[in-house]
């Protein structure tokens, strides 16, 4: 991406503010017109006072000129000022709405995106902060630099070279060609830096990604006592990075010397010209301090420049960064036109073949049928590819093959929010949010009344065990235990109702006991729904109208219990051996039903 297009990309975000725009632009402008008064009014007063001198007239005839000087100055210095405020102000707005523009926008395109995206290695959380963040900080500098500072320094800098010809085109001449010089250095030191940027940006975003994972991480390292090994792994990053971080700030030392060097040549040069010129008759006395004072005004912007275009180069790569993470192509869930308002949730996979995109294939010419208002179980062991088969209904992913039907249409026909909406997903873990239990289960239909999240929360038998916690439904939900979390879950459904639901090993993180409230819970939540269920859990299973066993992302079996079982394949393999694992046999001799 050229710098211009990002400067194009941005002008969205800058056009709803062109007023504000145009008023900081003139006050910035006036403030640069301003600057020349301090020239025209040093070599008056030199010149005068040297007529003065000359003429032996002394203070009683200088004294009008002071007063006049002085109050010129100061009405010119409260005059800066106000334009300094205002400009400061406006401009200020414009980086603060801006701002806030481009990160809702970030945060709506993130969240619109499919679930690979986030799964990609460089989009990991760490990493996609980092990104937006730096991307913010670098495209505010961009608009600060562009919008508010360039055009006035620029017009700073031609009039005071202007001003400068017009007294004298030989000043003026040296005062030009100390700015090629300027840019020329200014232009290596921006190639030299480049590479070097963009090896920094990919080290920091390394090292904020690495060190929230040493977080996420603390139990296994400790429990391992690998804080050793981790912290070397943290010392190679810093490391690099400080490396990379000298080395930007040697090339930068090396040349801003060279470039305040050609500076303080520039001025040496127009001294000497001036007072050779004076001394030949050519100027009066009073025009070294004005050449001085306008060299001044032309290399002052220039310095601004330079480091407008150090920052340019920087905040290439940061904002390149931000837009591509905006453009990630085809990371934007598909949608379709149809807007279903009433499901009735039949489901036929046709020789489905699905690969997630890290390469795994996790289907191979998969078909099966999901029945309305059914239960069907999905069976297999652990990696078979069964929540692969959920994530493909809820159009988490597209099959790279075959087709997927809902109601006889194919998926892909639905608009996925509607869709969606229409779908309810109760997972082994279950997210909980930051919150209350209340605001937690809220989540399933953000317009419930408190009655209908007590209602849900009885229908998951969550109400009771909330009484007796002394803050009820306000109790952080964050803080319950593993049963009372999956009934949180289990209530945000039963308030958003949906006619599909989709349960993956609800219970299989939880106790025997909870496992068999909770089973009530979810039999009450079954009732006249399409239901999907993956379990190891062999009541779940002998349950279900139709139990699809799964392979190796083949679908090998399928049939109802009795008569997969006597057909003594796969099904039954799973089967005896999680009945094995009961240890039935003893189990029999103590258990009296
Ligand atoms: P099951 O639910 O039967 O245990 P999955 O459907 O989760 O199995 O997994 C099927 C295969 O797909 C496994 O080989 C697994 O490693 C792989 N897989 C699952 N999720 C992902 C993912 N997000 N990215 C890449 N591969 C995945």
């Amino acid at each position: 991406m050229s710098i211009w297009q990002i400067i194009r990309r941005l002008f969205p975000y800058v056009r709803p503010y062109r007023a504000l725009v145009a008023a900081t632009l003139l006050l910035t402008l006036l403030g640069a017109l301003t600057a020349q008064v301090n020239p025209f009014v040093l070599r008056y007063t030199v010149d005068t006072v040297q007529r003065l001198l000359h003429e032996h007239r002394g203070l009683a005839a200088g004294f009008p000129l002071l007063l006049g000087i002085s109050g010129i100055l100061l009405g010119k210095e409260v005059i800066s000022a106000a334009l300094d405020f205002g400009q400061s102000y406006f401009g200020e707005e414009i980086r603060v709405y801006v701002s806030s523009a481009l990160s809702q926008d970030a945060v709506r395109r993130i969240l619109s995106y499919r679930l690979g995206f986030y799964a990609a290695g460089s989009n990991q959380t760490g990493r996609l902060q980092t990104r937006l963040d730096k991307g913010v900080d670098a495209l505010m500098k961009l608009v600060q630099d562009l919008f508010i500072d360039i055009f006035p320094l620029l017009a700073n800098a031609a009039v005071s070279l202007v001003v400068m010809f017009g007294a004298s085109w030989r000043v003026g001449l040296v005062a030009l060609a100390v700015l090629p010089v300027y840019f020329g250095l200014s232009y290596r030191q921006a190639l030299q830096l480049s590479g070097v940027r963009r090896a920094m940006r990919h080290l920091k975003e390394d090292k904020n990604h690495g060190l929230l994972n040493l977080m996420d991480s603390a139990v296994v390292i400790k429990s391992f006592v690998r804080e050793g090994y981790e912290e070397e792994k943290q010392n190679h990053l810093q490391q690099e990075l400080r490396d990379t971080q000298l080395r930007m700030r040697k090339t930068n030392f090396l040349y801003n010397g060279l470039k305040s060097l050609v500076e303080q040549l520039g001025v040496v040069a127009v001294v000497v010209l001036t007072a050779y010129l004076v001394l030949g008759g050519e100027l009066s006395i009073g025009a070294i301090m004005f050449n001085i004072m306008l060299f001044h005004n032309v290399s002052a912007p220039i310095q601004q420049l330079h480091r407008m275009y150090d920052e340019l180069n920087e905040v290439h790569t940061y904002s390149e960064a931000f837009f591509e993470m905006l453009d990630a192509p085809g990371a934007v869930e598909p949608s379709g036109p149809v807007q279903p308002t009433h499901l009735r949730g039949t489901f036929e996979l046709r020789h489905v073949d699905f690969s997630y995109p890290s390469g795994t294939q996790a289907l191979y010419d998969v078909s099966l049928t999901i029945e309305a208002g059914r239960t069907t179980a999905l069976m297999g062991l652990s990696g078979a590819g069964k929540s692969t088969v959920v994530n493909l209904l809820c159009k988490f992913y597209e099959p790279q093959g075959g087709e997927i039907l809902l109601d006889g249409r194919p998926l892909t026909d639905y608009d996925t929010h509607a869709l969606r909406e229409h779908m309810g997903l109760v997972l082994q873990k279950n997210h909980i949010f930051k919150g209350t239990v209340e605001e937690n289960i809220r989540y399933g239909n953000l317009h419930a009344t408190a009655e209908q999240v007590r209602d849900a929360a009885r229908q998951a038998h969550l109400h009771d065990q909330l009484a007796l916690l002394p803050n009820g439904y306000q109790t952080d939900a964050q803080q319950l235990s593993g049963g009372q979390q999956q009934r949180i879950a289990i209530a945000r459904l039963f308030l958003k109702n949906p006619p599909i639901i989709f349960l993956d090993e609800p219970t299989a993180s939880l106790d025997a006991v909870t496992t068999e409230q909770i089973k009530a819970s979810l039999d009450a939540l079954k009732q006249g729904r399409t239901v999907v269920i993956i379990s190891h859990s062999l009541s779940q299973i002998v349950d279900a109208d139709r139990t699809y066993v799964l392979e190796q992302g083949r679908v090998v079996e399928n049939g109802v219990h009795q008569e997969l079982y006597e057909q003594g394949g796969a099904y039954r393999r799973i089967f005896d051996a999680s009945a094995r694992s009961l240890n039935l046999e003893k189990l029999a001799q103590t258990l009296t039903f």
